[in-house]
């Protein structure tokens, strides 16, 4: 049988672990994918001392890559939105199959990019693309099959994750510890994307696609970061048993579906609760199966080029079978992909950690409960703390106290009707400080 032959565009961390895994396992690749893969051209401005490319190919312009007669299968490798985007498009302009580890493309111009290569009998694969190494785009598409997906929620960003167990392991200020991130190399010199949940998102949105089989759709995510979870929140979760984490949630409900990237609360006894560092999961629940959960390495060189790897296995597996005998790229054929409504983030169901800081006078308790109890909501954890400010002993209204409490779940557009009244209240002189809480159960 003709060997497969690949095309990489990208030299970088992914690039050169690719090449080092071909090399290394060559053989047993070789054995899986039933034919030999060969590595003959790659695209790349510079030379990566990570990786000896022997005798292969190298052009200094990527789209000599894409545009060689000889290459099958584009392995896209460069990140960011463009020349990506040009790049795979006219690698399946040309006919060829796309491997890519591209979140940000995927989840920006996935729809655009799954439709040209519909019409052109083409594969295009990114299990790299979300929570690195961890197979979850597969196990999602295929191994779940069987089940309706009721909701996911994973870890899927590694500095995010980082982060926050060093603030609660260490009680590090988030500032200072984004520092020591960047410093290990965790965290990009412009590290919006990690901390503001852009690049949690990106993923979601693809596990979400996969999960509800419907067209991906950026803008119906709701993204918030973490630059804003203060020590004392970390303290008091975990006094309360549970633990923060940045969460990407999708859930499907009798409105349609939900889709948010947000720091969360979460029970410190749920597994998930107790991925730290860099690592990633992801909790998928089927109706079928139940909970399953998917744990390993969110990024780096090797474990990123396995997922890379899985995917030209199973492109050349597939290489000579009719498209629609391939599995769908997301799941389900294109004409059958759901036409499921996204949900605002106020119209989402969750329960909630306030915290409240407070003019130390009698009573204050009772009139923040009675607004939540007027909106409905009800508490079902208080934690009263002492004085965090000292003032002058006998100025008791200037001493502020922290109210932290747990309520029941709500529609989170009452909730914020809620907290705007708690805030007009004459002794709260700070904005409410609250955080989603998600039992995952
Ligand atoms: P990287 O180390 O920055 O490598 C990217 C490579 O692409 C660099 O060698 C860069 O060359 C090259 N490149 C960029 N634009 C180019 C252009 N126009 N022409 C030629 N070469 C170009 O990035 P990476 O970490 O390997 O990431 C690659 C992809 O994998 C991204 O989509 C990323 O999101 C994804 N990914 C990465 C990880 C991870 O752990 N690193 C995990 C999951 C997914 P120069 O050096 O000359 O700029």
């Amino acid at each position: 049988m003709k060997a497969i032959n690949i095309g990489i565009c990208g030299l970088g961390t992914v690039g050169a672990g690719v090449v080092n895994v071909m090399q290394r396992n060559v053989a047993s690749i070789a054995a899986r994918a039933g034919r030999e893969i060969l590595i003959t051209h790659i695209g790349a401005r510079r030379d990566n001392p990570a990786c000896d490319l022997g005798s292969t190919k190298i052009s200094r312009d990527i789209f000599a890559v894409v545009n060689d007669p000889d290459v099958d299968i584009v392995v896209e490798l460069i990140g960011g939105y463009e020349p990506a985007l040009e790049l795979v498009m006219q690698a399946i302009a040309n006919g060829k199959h796309v491997v890519t580890a591209n979140k940000a493309l995927i989840a920006m111009h996935g729809n655009e990019i799954f439709a040209a290569a519909d019409a052109r009998g083409v594969s295009v694969l990114f299990e790299a693309a979300v929570a690195g190494g961890i197979p979850i785009i597969k196990a999602i598409r295929e191994g779940l099959a069987a089940n309706s997906i009721e909701w996911l929620a994973g870890i899927i960003n590694g500095t995010g994750n980082y982060i926050l167990t060093e603030m609660r392991d260490k009680g590090r200020q988030f500032d200072d510890v984004l520092v020591d991130a960047q410093q290990l190399g965790y965290a990009e010199a412009d590290p919006t994307f990690d901390v503001e949940g852009i690049d949690a998102a990106h993923k979601l949105v693809i596990l979400a696609s996969l999960a509800f089989g419907m067209p991906l759709n950026f803008d119906a995510c709701f993204t918030e970061g973490i630059s804003a979870i203060a020590p004392q929140d970390v303290i008091f979760a975990g006094e309360l048993g549970y633990r923060i984490k940045h969460l990407g949630i999708a859930r499907k409900v009798e409105q349609g579906v939900e889709m948010r990237v947000h720091p969360t609360l979460i029970p410190q006894r749920r597994l998930i609760a107790n991925v730290d560092g860099v690592m990633n999961a992801v909790l998928v629940k089927g109706d079928a199966v139940g909970p399953t959960l998917y744990y390993g390495a969110g990024a780096g060189a090797e474990p990123t080029a396995s997922s890379v790897i899985a995917d030209i296995v199973d492109v050349v597996r597939g290489i000579d079978a009719e498209p629609i005998n391939r599995v769908p790229t997301l799941g389900v054929a294109q004409q059958a992909l759901s036409t499921l409504p996204t949900l605002s983030i106020s119209d989402i169901n969750t329960a909630y950690y306030l915290r409240i800081n407070v003019s130390d006078q009698p009573g204050v308790l009772s009139h923040v409960t009675q607004i939540l109890s007027d909106a409905g909501i009800s508490i079902e954890a208080v934690l009263q703390k002492e004085v965090v400010q000292q003032g002058v002993q006998s100025e008791q209204a200037s001493r502020q106290v922290p109210i932290v409490l747990i309520t029941s779940q709500t529609l989170e557009s009452q909730f914020m009707a809620a907290v705007k009244n708690i805030e007009a209240l004459d002794v709260v002189q700070e904005s409410v400080h609250f955080i989603r809480v998600e039992s995952l159960g």
